[in-house]
């Protein structure tokens, strides 16, 4: 008889939690996720789904005007922003009731309400109620950085309203510059809201590989939205039917909404981590091992609120290599070099392992192979798009360290590519894969040409096989 009132106390049912939650209880162990707020976390309710949802949403615009160059002629397309708000609602809901019936059918305890810690191997519920637990583990997610104080800052919205918005605005401003402020940007444009984006830095997705970057806000100025780099908002104030932004140069944007998009942050405060002694990170996040152990050694941590990678697949497996390890005696640890990464905007970008810039820092001497062709698709649709891939070789042992995409279906191809990566594979496997004709994915396995970095890639018209 266990000492505990549970085995595993979970707090946060999102990604992670739920995966730790499910696996533990697979092992037989006894386990409770408290969730104040619904099941499914970030990526559920208020991320990756409903977001990707309304990135379906807004492609229709492109397809519709590709459409004409293929003979058809659409008329009177409209769009009802409430439909998509509705619709997107409903799915979530079915979303979050699979998580919830996947917890009851593993045997997991759901307690909806907040929950804290008292101690290395205590928690209290809101409703006061005190239980013990073996192993806590902290999976609460993050939220919203809302930067500094600047006068109006509440009548900004964050990506979270962004999903709930009553009306759709005729215009927006949305500061930042990393995945959410541009699929963001991307996704109202492509409901027709003229969209500002600010950002402080010079370049786009500072992480990012330059030349994706680049293309990236070409394509983005391309398709109408307007890039103020080098600037951030001063001041947010509100006028008739609109919010008035004062920009660091002085300038002014009148915008139907006004959006900060500018990272996100852990969710640790109150949660009572210092009762217990658990060490947190300066800017909150809670600091783990390579096992997702803290500091004190019956209370581990996964996800975002851990702020090592901020990517649900990653929360998953630290998720499950917390009770794989912890309860099934099957102990793994996550790997977090080569996690493929999608960024959802228009053109999508696809990326896995190092860019040039990082592969050059760490002393490669590098071959690279890139490529920029017109897709397919756009060659009777007549429509100024582009996809450009690169591969960053290792010139010592052929093994490709980075692949980067952007462009149609980058998103799909470089989890395949993440394979490939996983297994270490060389610029000769790739060479001596035979392309599949026509396709995108086809220029991935036909890249013959070392460039250096500041060459232009071999341009083709259209996707056409290297004959
Ligand atoms: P990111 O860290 O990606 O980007 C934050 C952006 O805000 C950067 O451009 C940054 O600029 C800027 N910024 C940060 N602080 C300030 C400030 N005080 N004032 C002005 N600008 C500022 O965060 P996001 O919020 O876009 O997304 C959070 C995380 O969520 C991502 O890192 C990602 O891991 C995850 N995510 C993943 C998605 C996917 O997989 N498709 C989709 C959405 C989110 P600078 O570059 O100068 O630091």
């Amino acid at each position: 008889m266990s000492s505990y009132d549970v085995d595993l106390f979970v707090i946060g049912a999102g990604s992670g939690g739920t995966r730790a939650a499910r696996i533990a209880a697979g092992y037989g162990a006894k386990v409770m996720v408290a969730e104040e707020y619904r099941v499914g976390g970030t990526c559920v309710i208020r991320g990756c789904v409903p977001k990707k949802l309304f990135v379906y949403a807004s492609r229709f615009a492109h397809e519709f005007e590709d459409a004409a160059g293929f003979g058809w002629s659409i008329a009177g397309t409209s769009f009802d922003w409430p439909t998509l708000v509705a619709n997107k609602d409903k799915e979530i809901a079915r979303l979050e009731g699979a998580y919830r019936a996947n917890l009851g059918r593993s045997g997991v305890e759901i307690v909806a309400q907040r929950a804290t810690v008292e101690g290395p191997h205590a928690v209290r519920l809101a409703d006061g109620t005190r239980l013990t637990a073996r192993y806590i583990l902290i999976a609460t997610g993050g939220h919203p950085n809302l930067g500094p104080a600047i006068p109006g800052r509440e009548l900004a919205i964050t990506s979270n309203e962004a999903f709930h918005l009553e009306r759709l605005p005729d215009s927006m401003v949305i500061q930042g510059a990393g995945y959410i402020a541009l699929e963001f940007a991307c996704l109202f444009a492509g409901l027709g809201v003229t969209v500002t984006v600010v950002h402080r830095g010079a370049r786009l997705l500072r992480e990012f590989d330059d030349e994706v970057a680049q293309r990236l806000e070409a394509e983005m100025r391309a398709n109408g939205i307007a890039i103020e780099l080098g600037v951030t908002i001063t001041g947010i104030h509100a006028e008739a039917g609109a919010k008035r932004v004062s920009l660091s140069d002085g300038r002014e944007i009148v915008a139907g909404e006004v959006m900060l998009a500018i990272g996100r942050q852990p969710n640790t405060s109150g949660l009572g981590l210092a009762n217990a002694g658990v060490e947190l990170a300066a800017n909150g996040a809670i600091k783990v091992d390579a096992g997702s152990r803290t500091n004190v050694p019956s209370i581990y941590a996964v996800g975002d609120v851990t702020d090592r990678l901020q990517l649900t697949p990653v929360a998953i497996r630290e998720g499950h290599a917390f009770a794989d390890t912890v309860f099934g005696d099957k102990p793994w640890t996550v790997d977090h070099s080569l996690v493929a990464t999608a960024v959802f905007t228009e053109p999508e970008i696809g990326v896995v392992g190092l860019t040039e810039a990082e592969a050059r820092a760490k002393g490669y001497r590098l071959d690279i192979y890139k490529t920029d062709f017109r897709p397919m698709k756009a060659t009777l649709s007549g429509r100024a798009t582009r996809t450009f891939m690169k591969l960053v070789v290792d010139q010592t042992t052929d093994r490709v360290l980075g692949v980067h995409l952007i462009g149609e279906a980058s998103a799909e191809m470089i989890q395949i590519v993440g394979i490939v990566l996983a297994m270490g594979g060389t610029k000769a496997d790739f060479d001596r894969t035979i392309a599949l004709h026509p396709s995108a994915a086809e220029e991935l396995v036909t890249m013959r040409t070392k460039h250096a970095s500041s060459d232009l890639p071999e341009q083709s018209a259209e996707s056409t096989p290297a004959i």
